[in-house]
């Protein structure tokens, strides 16, 4: 009986986490054993490239798994390098050269601690999730006798010598009982290893095979008369696909290939809308492959939605989901990153840090951005479908973080236009606009029909001008932020000074107003503090009045604060225009003169139409339709 010998204790601590995981993806279990023994493989191959004793070709490699349903056993086997008595004891005796360093020299392991387990593994340990007993036959490169490395956890292992036949390592797991909690013995079902093979381990460069069963009706029978009969045959089948596509050249590939790879990967029906396949090499090494999906997944606008690019390394898919990868105003990117330069052990809080991937993802960033020009301008209809998904997203990229990505993003915008009827870039606007124009004028509403009949835009559109559309609520934040766009202004249509009219035009506008101030104020009293003035109108031309507002807050934005869900009770400072070339001028002038009160009722009346038209909410209602009422009555 071969002495039990005790683990290091900090691999102690390891493993005693493991046996108690309560880590839901106990399944990553498989991709660590796999990895090892595609290492294993490796060390043997690049050894004989120098060594003609290895006798070994490429593709002599392989790794197999085999599953003992009666036992609940699944052995991984490789022909690769295996190991010494020594290196057996170190090697599996230790983890003293893992990158899990970092988190087991914390004592309290919290849950997130556990979760780093699932996201980057401990290498052979994370067997122990599974495992109640785990034994590993070995024979190294160049060594006649093999050793069985054998525990149970925790108490310790036991290493003897034993009999295999070629070099190699054959790690075979037991697995623990099924609990109420835990399935263990789902991981002897061969469609579960196939799919735990697909996720994790599908770019192990060398094959891995399984003895897979198939059911199959019994030739001749199942026809005319004779009774259906079946079969199980047993074939041979290699699981894994070795070389990913993103390793391959562009020039092997068609659209098509890149299409299929996506659909499913990604489980997604539809083409994605394009591919953006990344290869580099210098500052940072890596593959990418991204896709910009052609509708947006089910949960994009919950808040189950998570960004995130899967990340591998040399092949094996580390992490599922790295945020860190890919920036929110790009969130709807999906695809991948392969790098070796990244470790697969690495932490979760070490990744974060890491330099390597910081370099990764600003030069990502920086080809979507480039990816996405090349489609606004060369696929325009491509585009909108991209914007009319995604679009809102790069809004928020302009607005968010006091406008850090504005320069990045602004190229990227559409806007719908009172001209064109139809979405344009703020490029094309300014390219457009007349020789006396000044600003980029816009403006907000609901719909885009609602917007086109605002009072407001019809001096503006009069002078010929084109007008941006804005309406989504995010619209007016994001270009509040951006200012400006080649040294033009944007200028809302609601603003208190449109610096349209010529100085002629402006001078004869002064004295009219002068005239009218007291009427003015008069008006502005009787909506008791609902408007900060009331003032003559130089934009409107056949509608009576209109509501605008003075001040960095517009009608638009009021209306969205008011939607928020802590009721933010921000007001813009709004304004009642008169139109004084309107009927309704005289009318007010000579109540003003004859009938204060009768102006006064008028007054609230204007208010709520503007109000009414602006599609904000009316104050009073019962109010103005009494109001109504008694005009009607009076008027008869
Ligand atoms: P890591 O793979 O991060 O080094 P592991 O705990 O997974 O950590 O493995 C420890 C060491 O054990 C490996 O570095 C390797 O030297 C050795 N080892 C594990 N599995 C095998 C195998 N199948 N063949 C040869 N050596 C192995």
């Amino acid at each position: 009986m071969a002495k039990t010998k005790q683990f290091k204790a900090e691999s102690k601590r390891l493993l005693d986490m493991m046996i108690n995981s309560i880590y839901t993806h106990k399944e990553i279990f498989l991709r660590e054993i796999i990895s090892n023994a595609s290492d294993a493989m490796d060390k043997l191959y690049f050894k004989s490239l120098t060594d003609s004793s290895v006798g070994m070709n490429r593709s002599d490699f392989f790794i197999k798994i085999d599953v003992d349903k009666d036992n609940k056993i699944i052995t991984v086997s490789d022909n690769g390098i295996g190991m010494t008595k020594d290196e057996l004891d170190s090697n599996l005796g230790t983890i003293a050269n893992s990158g899990s360093l970092s988190f087991k020299s914390d004592d309290n392991n919290t849950a997130e601690d556990v979760d780093i387990i699932g996201q980057f593994g401990v290498g052979f340990y994370s067997a122990f999730m599974v495992a109640k007993k785990v034994q590993v036959l070995t024979k190294a490169f160049g060594s006649e006798q093999a050793y069985l490395w054998e525990s149970e956890g925790v108490d310790g292992y036991t290493i003897e010598e034993a009999e295999k036949d070629g070099v190699g390592t054959e790690v075979k797991i037991f697995l623990k009982d099924d609990t109420d909690d835990e399935e263990y013995s789902e991981f002897l079902m061969q469609w579960k290893i196939k799919s735990l093979i697909k996720k994790y381990s599908d770019y192990i460069h060398y094959p891995i095979k399984m003895d897979m069963e198939h059911d199959h009706l019994k030739e001749g029978t199942g026809v005319d008369d004779v009774p259906a009969e079946y079969e199980t045959t047993v074939e041979t089948e290699t699981l894994n696909s070795m070389t990913p596509i993103w390793r391959k050249n562009k020039n092997e590939l068609t659209d098509e290939d890149y299409n299929k790879f996506y659909k499913e990967k990604y489980y997604d029906y539809s083409d994605p809308l394009c591919h953006i396949h990344v290869k580099t090499e210098g500052t940072a090494t890596y593959d990418a492959l991204l896709y910009v999906p052609a509708n947006a997944p089910m949960d994009f606008y919950s808040k189950n939605f998570k960004k995130g690019l899967q990340l591998y390394s040399s092949g094996v898919l580390i992490m599922d989901k790295c945020e860190d990868l890919i920036p929110d105003h790009f969130c709807f990117v999906r695809g991948l990153v392969d790098s070796q330069d990244l470790s697969l052990n690495i932490s979760r809080e070490m990744l974060q840090h890491d330099r390597q991937l910081k370099l990764i993802a600003k030069s990502l960033e920086k080809t979507i951005k480039n990816e996405l020009k090349k489609m606004l301008n060369n696929d325009r209809e491509k585009y909108e479908q991209l914007w009319k998904n995604f679009g809102m997203q790069i809004k928020f990229g302009v607005y968010n973080g006091y406008g850090a990505n504005k320069d990045l993003l602004k190229d990227l915008l559409l806007f719908y236009s009172s001209n064109e009827k139809k979405l344009v870039t703020l490029d094309e606007y300014v390219e457009r606009m007349k020789e006396d124009q000044k600003y980029i004028y816009y403006a907000a509403g609901e719909t885009v029909d609602k917007v086109d009949s605002l009072p407001q835009t019809e001096v503006v559109k009069d002078k010929g001008y084109e007008i941006l559309y804005l309406t989504e609520s995010v619209d007016e934040f994001a270009l509040k932020v951006l200012g400006e766009y080649n040294e033009k202004q944007f200028k809302s249509v609601s603003d208190a000074d449109l610096d349209l009219d010529s100085p002629e035009e402006k001078e004869e506008f002064k004295k009219l107003s002068e005239e009218s101030k007291d009427m003015l104020e008069e008006v502005a009293k009787a909506l008791d503090g609902k408007v900060k003035s009331a003032k003559l109108s130089e934009r409107l031309k056949s509608h009576p009045v209109c509501i605008t507002n003075e001040g960095e807050i517009s009608l638009e934005m009021e209306k969205t604060f008011a939607a928020m869900p802590n009721d933010q009770d921000v007001k813009a400072q709004k304004v009642l225009e008169i139109n004084p070339k309107h009927e309704i001028f005289g009318v007010l002038k000579d109540l003003y003169a004859n009938d204060k009160a009768k102006l006064a009722d008028y007054s609230k009346i204007l208010y709520t139409e503007a109000l009414l038209i602006e599609g904000m909410p009316i104050e009073n209602p019962l109010e103005f339709s009494n109001l109504v009422c008694s005009l009607m009555v009076d008027k008869k």
